[in-house]
């Protein structure tokens, strides 16, 4: 009877124990993740800083040596920014079929996956495969 009654505790004490432990991880994993998440916004914003400098930089070169003014930049803006149907200050990014295959196209390859016609469409601004 001890024996039986002294397993089933230690039966216990190890499902306790590993439950223990399992939330530990489970803090761990949650804290990598959040250092990771931090990190990749620290390297998002840093990204964003410096597109917004280069961007400021060609917007002012471009003022500069030609006529155009911050009024021309403000209706181009508004320009682009109504070609999604939506003046929401983005440009967003509609789903495309293939013109030979039907099939969607992914707007992260400039040619069709299915049938590797090419997205005549794609701008400089998409993909550069
Ligand atoms: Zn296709």
């Amino acid at each position: 009877m001890n024996g039986f009654f002294g397993m089933h505790a230690f039966g216990e004490g190890f499902r306790a124990h590993q439950q223990a432990v399992e939330r530990q991880m489970d803090a761990v994993d949650a804290s990598i993740q959040k250092t990771q998440i931090s990190s990749d916004v620290r390297f998002l914003e840093d990204r964003l800083d410096k597109l917004l400098l280069v961007c400021s930089a060609l917007w002012e070169l471009l003022r500069d040596r030609t006529d155009l003014t911050e009024d021309d930049l403000l209706a181009k803006v508004q320009e682009v920014d109504l070609r999604d149907g939506q003046a929401d200050g983005k440009i967003t990014r509609t789903v495309k079929k293939c013109p030979k295959c039907g099939r969607t196209m992914s707007p992260r390859h400039k040619q069709c996956l299915y049938c590797g016609e090419p997205d005549l469409s794609a701008g400089a601004f998409d993909a550069a495969t």
